[in-house]
């Protein structure tokens, strides 16, 4: 049931930011360019995410105490709705570490720098990451939800499919003012000066811009030119792209 609810959303978002980009688009983009490789790149994430996704959720059964299985009691009473909002909350503070680490760490960094060899942003290119970048990013995503939101396989599947919605969001090619929204939430903007050759190191952010605000690495958007060159500042070597894609 979950996994219909969210190959709908897939699709339903698809529709409605492929219109989006058409009639506002921020940059001028060549679609057919990279789209083998992206093509690729995206099944094998999903497949990961499956895969992951499985694993996480046996190990968690088969290991975690009932106590936390159960969820925390001051938790458990909360209405479903609230429980989502906390558990998208707690998950994106996770990742956005986890995302700096992968800046920061050389080794991490390897898991990610797939991510980043993105040269045009548009709705489909975002899905290009590794095989380890979608497992690491899977443990919290997968894990949290369950153990410390004790929430149902329908409510995880609606939290995934917001999870989604984001992703498509913040890597869509759309010429957008969200108004004082955009000091809650992430624009495509805020995530393209992440992926600006010389402002990686900022707005590692995901879905919410609290964090990098929080922990001093907030960029403005406003100050990076549109014409700001994304990737990593120069074509990645062919002959590694096997190892990019798994991560190594
Ligand atoms: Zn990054
Ligand atoms: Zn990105």
């Amino acid at each position: 049931m979950s996994e219909n609810i969210q190959t709908a959303a897939f699709f339903a978002l698809v529709l409605v930011f492929e219109v989006l980009e058409r009639v506002r688009p921020a940059r001028e983009v060549d679609r057919w360019k990279d789209l083998k490789i992206d093509v690729f790149s995206f099944a094998l994430a999903i497949a990961m995410n499956r895969l992951s996704n499985y694993t996480v959720t046996g190990f968690v059964n088969a290991t975690a105490p009932a106590w936390m299985l159960g969820g925390w009691h001051a938790l458990q009473g909360l209405p479903g709705g609230v429980r989502i909002v906390m558990a998208i909350f707690l998950v994106d503070f996770m990742i956005y570490w986890i995302h700096r680490a992968q800046h920061r760490f050389d080794p991490l960094w390897r898991t990610h720098a797939w991510h980043h060899s993105i040269e045009q942003l548009y709705w489909f290119s975002g899905f290009r990451t590794s095989f380890l970048h979608s497992f690491i990013y899977n443990i919290p995503q997968a894990a949290v939800p369950m153990l410390v939101f004790n929430l149902s396989p329908l409510e995880a599947g609606l939290g995934y499919s917001i999870g989604i919605l984001i992703q498509f969001w913040e890597h869509t090619n759309i010429d957008v003012n969200i108004g004082p929204l955009k000091y809650l939430i992430i624009t495509p903007a805020y995530h393209r000066v992440h992926h600006s050759t010389a402002h990686s190191r900022t707005n590692f952010g995901t879905t919410f811009s609290l964090w990098d605000r929080l922990f001093g690495t907030y960029h403005d958007p406003a100050l990076v030119p549109a014409t700001a060159p994304l990737g990593l500042g120069e074509p990645y070597d062919k002959k590694r792209m096997a190892r990019m894609l798994v991560g190594v």
